[in-house]
C-alpha cells in the first residue's frame, strides 16, 4: 500500500473501444479501476463506479450525456471500494444489478473495507468521505441477461475467486474482468487474515482457465491496459507459478516468512517492471494455506 496518488477517477480520457462500448482508463493511477459504459438502442449500462460519491459523479455525468435520454444501469465486479463503492450516487438515476454474493459482500464486508481503506491515506479518506454503502436494486444469483436494445450484455459470477461476489461482464466479444486480471502489475491478492481471506488463488486459476476458453477479442482488466485474450493467459501463468513456487517449498517444512521472502524475490526478478509489489507477499500468504 505504498502509493498514495489521489485516487480520482479521469473522464477525460474516455474512449470508444468498440461500437457503443466505453472506457474511462485508469491510467494506471493505484485504486482507481477501468469504468466501462456500455450502450444499446433503448439503455446504457455503467461498470464499476470508481471510489466515492466524487467519483461517480463525474461517471454518472459521462454516462447521462452519453446516454441521450436513454435508460441507465449499473453494475459492479466486485465489492471493493474502488469498483462499487460510488454507487449510491446512482441511486436515483440508474437500476443498480449485482450478483447475489456480492450484494452480501457488500453489506457485510463493506463497512470493515470502508474503515480500512479510510487508513490508507489522506487522499483515500478524502475521497471515501461521505460514502453510504448503496443497495442493489436487482439481484440475480448466477447469471444475468440485460437488454440495452440491439444488443444482450451478460453479467456472470464467476464463483469465489478473487472475491466472494466476483463478476464478469460480457457483450460482443468485450469482456469486463474486474480484479480477476490486472495488466503491469502484481495479481491483487486482498488476503487480510482475520478479517478477509475469501481470496482463493486455486478457484482464481479455475475462473481464469474457463475464462480463456471463451476467447474474448477484447479483455478490459480491472486496472492497467486492456488488452486481447493474452492478458488472460498471462495472468493464469502468473498464479501458476506463484502456486508452485509456494507449494514447492511449503511441503519441504519451509516457514511461512522464508516461503514468502524466497518467492517474493524469484517473482521480483521474473517481473522487474511490475507495479504493486506488496501483493507478491499476500499471494504467497493465501497459497501458502491453501489446501488444493
Ligand atoms: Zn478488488
Amino acid at each position: 500500500m505504498a502509493e498514495l496518488v489521489a485516487p480520482v477517477v479521469d473522464v477525460g480520457g474516455a474512449e470508444e473501444i468498440a461500437r457503443d462500448v466505453v472506457v474511462i482508463p485508469n491510467r494506471r493511477l493505484p485504486l482507481v479501476p477501468n469504468i466501462g459504459v456500455i450502450g444499446g438502442s433503448h439503455s446504457v449500462l455503467v461498470v464499476e463506479t470508481g471510489m466515492g460519491p466524487r467519483n461517480a459523479e463525474k461517471v454518472l455525468a459521462l454516462a447521462t450525456e452519453y446516454a441521450k435520454g436513454r435508460r441507465l444501469y449499473l453494475t459492479t465486479t466486485h465489492f471493493h471500494p474502488e469498483h462499487a463503492f460510488g454507487a449510491q450516487t446512482f441511486a436515483t438515476e440508474a437500476t443498480f444489478v449485482v450478483n447475489r454474493r456480492q450484494a452480501e459482500d457488500l453489506a457485510v464486508k463493506g463497512p470493515g473495507y470502508l474503515d480500512m481503506f479510510r487508513s490508507l491515506g489522506e487522499s483515500v479518506a478524502h475521497e471515501l468521505e461521505g460514502v453510504a454503502l448503496a443497495t442493489p436494486d436487482v439481484v440475480f444469483d448466477e447469471s444475468y441477461d440485460l437488454d440495452l436494445g440491439g444488443r444482450t450484455v451478460s453479467l456472470r459470477a464467476t464463483g469465489r475467486a478473487h472475491s466472494r461476489g466476483d463478476q464478469v461482464v460480457g457483450v460482443d466479444g468485450v469482456l469486463f474482468t474486474g480484479d480477476l486480471v490486472e495488466t503491469g502489475q502484481f495479481a491483487i491478492f486482498p488476503w487480510f487474515p482475520p478479517h478477509d481471506v475469501d481470496v482463493s488463488g486455486v478457484r482464481w486459476l479455475e475462473v481464469m482457465r474457463r475464462l480463456v476458453e471463451e476467447h474474448p477479442t477484447t479483455v478490459v482488466p480491472g486496472h492497467g491496459d486492456l488488452g486481447g485474450p493474452g492478458i488472460l493467459t498471462d495472468i493464469v501463468d502468473y498464479l501458476e507459478l506463484l502456486r508452485d513456487e509456494t507449494w514447492r517449498r511449503r511441503d519441504s517444512a519451509m516457514s511461512e516468512d522464508t516461503v514468502v521472502e524466497e518467492v517474493t524475490a524469484v517473482m521480483l526478478a521474473r517481473h522487474p517492471d511490475w507495479a504493486g509489489r506488496e501483493w507478491i507477499e499476500k499471494g504467497v500468504g493465501c497459497l501458502f494455506h491453501d489446501a488444493g
